[in-house]
């Protein structure tokens, strides 16, 4: 529901910035619900009453905006409380002498809330999981999340800048959700370039790459250009991610049987 990432491409709104909606055997995941995950939400028929899990990778406003009013749509304002959420401890707790972002109310309309670290691991019925990921970013409390279930795994690297062990944080996903800021020949030291991807795909080897949270000068350089030029040097494909996309993850699902063996 957006792709926008860093300032200036979610304050001018160059791309939305709603998250993403992951539904796996009738548990729907939301993934950073930045600004605009209500109208967006609207605009692409999907009902955040619906949501089961919310997955907030950092405390940055183009993810974790609308976690409030995300709450409130999901609980009935809170007449029906439910649903979890795991989030950074920058978001849930709040960080610097700052408050959580997520209200005392709207905390108190969910069933449960998890301030995790890395390395941490929750299980859901129907055999799915979530496992928090490392990342190094300007938020330092921030996570990324693998979703596993019995036919693929799902990365997503949340905001993060190339590191060593980021690779081995990312191994394993089928589909790999990547989060880069900028084009080819750029570097940041708190987010993904088109070159650190091209390093990532080419250890990880998913099924498949989406490219997202796309900065100004990516969207300048435009980001389909970017994904071929990954997809032509890794022969991995990858796809640059548009506001209101949708994929089948089931189509990307062949590598998974054995490594269901010992993940139940
Ligand atoms: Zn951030």
């Amino acid at each position: 529901m957006g792709t926008a990432g860093g300032k200036f491409a979610v304050n001018k709104q160059l791309r939305a910035s709603g998250g993403i909606v992951v539904r796996i055997r009738g548990i729907q995941f939301h993934i950073d619900p930045g600004p605009g995950a209500l109208i967006k939400a609207n605009d692409y028929n999907v009902s955040l009453r619906g949501n089961n899990i919310l997955l907030c990778s950092h405390s940055h406003l183009g993810h974790c905006n609308d976690i409030n009013v995300v709450i409130d749509a999901m609980t009935h304002s809170g007449i029906d409380k439910r649903g979890i959420l795991i989030g950074s401890k920058s978001l849930v707790q709040g960080k610097d002498g700052e408050k959580s972002y997520i209200t005392r109310k709207h905390k108190g309309r969910l069933d449960k809330i998890l301030a995790l670290e890395a390395s941490n691991v929750v299980k859901f019925g129907n055999n799915i999981e979530v496992r928090t990921l490392k990342t190094r970013h300007e938020d330092e409390t921030g996570i990324g999340f693998k979703i596993f279930c019995d036919k693929f795994v799902i990365g997503y690297s949340g905001d993060t800048t190339y590191f060593e062990g980021l690779i081995d944080e990312l191994k394993g996903s089928d589909i790999l959700i990547l989060n880069v800021l900028k084009p080819m020949g750029h570097k940041d030291e708190s987010n993904l370039c088109s070159d650190d991807a091209v390093k990532i795909i080419q250890a990880v080897k998913p099924n498949l790459v989406i490219l997202t949270h796309f900065g100004q000068k990516m969207l300048e350089q435009n980001p389909i250009y970017q994904a071929r030029e990954i997809q032509r040097i890794t022969n991995i494909q990858t796809i640059a991610a548009r506001d209101g996309m949708t994929i089948n993850p089931n189509t990307y699902a062949v590598s998974l049987k054995h490594k269901n063996l010992h993940l139940y």
